[in-house]
């Protein structure tokens, strides 16, 4: 079949990979100069395969309120129209931990998943090509990601909610305060200000650069699968005749296949809501720094997670990454919105550690995570169109999620569907 993947972010490029290799003729839009330059660019790396909390998870609405009304929150909300409204409805009414328990248990069977893939990924790659051994041409590192807190009240909430991880044979380590030091010596800082209650390691989860790994996997589905991707072209709109999508309509021409997979992420999503497909994707715009780290400086090695904070850190190679900041149903593309966010994260990282690299020098970015109300994608067909399928709305675990995603979706297309991710079905009205 030939099929127009839309987007090549880390979704469509995954989502491509599969379909190409299992004999589809795949051609991938992207708007940009290159694979990843989107969302998927400088986010936080942290693949959090055994830990899926949803953003929703507690935020109650007073509490969601009070949080994004509070001055130095990680979160506000940049727009407040009649549909972000609709959406904060929704993603309240997915706050209750009832609906929590059952999204996160959902995401985590995805992301369990993507693990999985990723071995089988990189065994099978690294035969033909041995820079993917071991994920080394993306900075592939399997040390686990030790989320720490400052208060007893969450630590303690948090142990009792790693429940579901161990029904599901996954081994979360609580630590102590002290524990938590021998693991990152780095955060003796927030020790010493009687601010580190203790920490829980997930030693199953891993970081890397997606950003890397898109580039990478992009050139590997060219030369190996024959995948044609078009750069520098920007999607306007599908095309239909109310029973099918018949076309692409680009700046320059229309692009015609048997089958069509969106995956444009956060920011495109008015194109199908002009064809009656609803997707619910609200962009929240997040922020990150990447820090030059070389042998002068000294800056944490694991991959770290600040719960109360929500606040990320990664070692990426010779770069500590920071990422991190809520600004819901923001569209604002523009540089000049930065000040306060990376404020933010500066602030935070200068009172968590006392080594953090080269921070005169470091990289400011900004990307928009498709987040949905109960931060479950969208992977499954359009129904209204049935060549138009759906592979979006990843929040913030799209790289986590990534391979999983674009392995179901092409066994959905193939129709080898696993009943494991039924609830799939259900998620689009
Ligand atoms: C600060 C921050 C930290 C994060 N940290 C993590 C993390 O640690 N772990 C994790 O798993 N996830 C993390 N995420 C989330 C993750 O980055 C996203 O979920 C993921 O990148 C989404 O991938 P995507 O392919 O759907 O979107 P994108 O990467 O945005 O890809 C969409 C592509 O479509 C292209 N496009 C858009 N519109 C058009 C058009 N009209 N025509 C042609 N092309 C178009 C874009 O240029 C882009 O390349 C983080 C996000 C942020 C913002």
């Amino acid at each position: 079949m030939r099929i127009i993947v839309l987007g090549a972010g880390v979704i469509g490029v995954s989502s491509a990979y599969y379909l190409a290799s299992q004999g589809h003729k795949v051609t991938v839009l992207e708007k940009n100069n290159e694979p990843g330059s989107g969302c998927s660019f400088a986010n936080g790396s942290q693949l959090s395969y055994s830990h899926t909390k949803t953003w929703a998870e507690d935020l109650f609405f007073s509490k969601f309120v009070k949080t994004v009304l509070h001055p130095t929150s990680f979160a506000s909300i940049k727009k407040f129209d009649k549909k972000t409204l609709n959406w904060l409805v929704k993603f309240t009414k997915n706050s209750s931990p009832k609906k929590a328990l059952i999204n996160s248990q959902n995401l985590y069977s995805i992301a369990v998943y993507s693990k999985d893939l990723m071995k089988v990924f990189l065994d099978k790659e690294s035969q033909h090509n041995s820079s993917w051994s071991n994920g080394r041409n993306f900075n592939y590192k399997k040390n686990g990601i030790l989320h720490f807190y400052r208060s007893k009240k969450a630590y303690e909430r948090d142990i009792l909610n790693i429940q579901y991880n161990l029904l599901s044979g996954n081994r979360p380590i609580v630590y102590s305060a002290n524990q938590c030091i021998e693991h990152e010596a780095n955060l003796v800082k927030l020790l010493d200000k009687k601010q580190l209650a203790g920490g829980i390691l997930y030693p199953e989860d891993a970081s890397a650069d997606s950003y890397l790994f898109t580039k990478n996997l992009a050139k590997l589905c060219e030369e190996k699968y024959g995948v044609e991707f078009v750069y520098n072209v920007e999607v306007k709109n599908l095309l239909n005749n109310y029973q099918k999508i018949t076309g692409i309509n680009t700046q320059d021409k229309v692009y015609i296949a048997d089958a069509y997979v969106y995956a444009l992420g956060a920011l495109s999503n008015k194109m199908l809501s002009g064809i009656n497909v609803n997707t619910d994707v609200l962009p929240v715009k997040g922020y990150s720094l990447s820090i030059n780290c070389n042998e002068e400086y000294i800056a944490p090695t694991s991959c770290l997670t600040d719960v109360e904070k929500r606040i990320v850190y990664s070692r990426i190679g010779n770069v500590f990454r920071v990422g991190g900041v809520a600004e819901f149903a923001s569209t604002d593309i523009h540089k000049n919105s930065y000040s306060k966010p990376i404020k933010f994260l500066k602030n935070n990282l200068l009172s968590t550690f006392s080594n953090f690299g080269d921070i005169d020098s470091c990289k400011h970015w900004s990307g928009f995570r498709p987040l949905r109300p109960n931060s479950i994608p969208l992977i499954c067909n359009s129904k209204k169109y049935p060549n138009l399928y759906l592979n979006t709305g990843h929040g913030s675990l799209g790289w986590t999620l990534s391979l999983a995603s674009g392995k179901i979706l092409s066994d959905l297309i193939n129709n080898h569907t696993s009943p494991a991710f039924d609830f799939l079905n259900n998620e689009l009205n």
